[in-house]
């Protein structure tokens, strides 16, 4: 089963547009398309932008918590479960929101 996380270019319609999910995180991210190699943007209206940093808040300090408890009691597989829900709970989301949005970027624009 694979998760489709990846958006379409505005200006040649290539799919596979994906963010690095290190910039998911920002309000606005960059990436260039690979078939075209114009410049593109995704970002997130204040709103979103604000519910997904509340949300990666509470995932970060329960998440740091728990992964703590698991290291300092040597439940490896329990850690390694902690970082897998991670990815699908919050990075996997927060790079298909960027896919919703993908234009070209305009450094003019607000
Ligand atoms: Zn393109």
């Amino acid at each position: 089963m694979a998760l489709n996380i990846a958006g379409v270019c505005p200006a040649c319609q290539a799919g596979g547009v994906t963010f690095s999910w290190t910039q998911c995180f920002n309000r606005s991210a960059l990436t260039r398309c690979r078939k075209c190699d114009k410049a593109l943007e995704s970002r997130l209206s204040l709103a979103t932008y604000l519910l997904m940093v509340v949300y990666l808040q509470v995932w970060t300090v329960g998440g740091a918590l728990a992964l703590l408890a698991a290291v300092l009691g040597g439940a490896w597989l329990w850690a390694c479960a902690i970082l897998a829900a991670f990815y699908v709970c919050v990075a996997a989301p927060a790079r298909w929101l960027r896919t919703l949005d993908v234009r070209l970027y305009n450094p003019l624009a607000l």
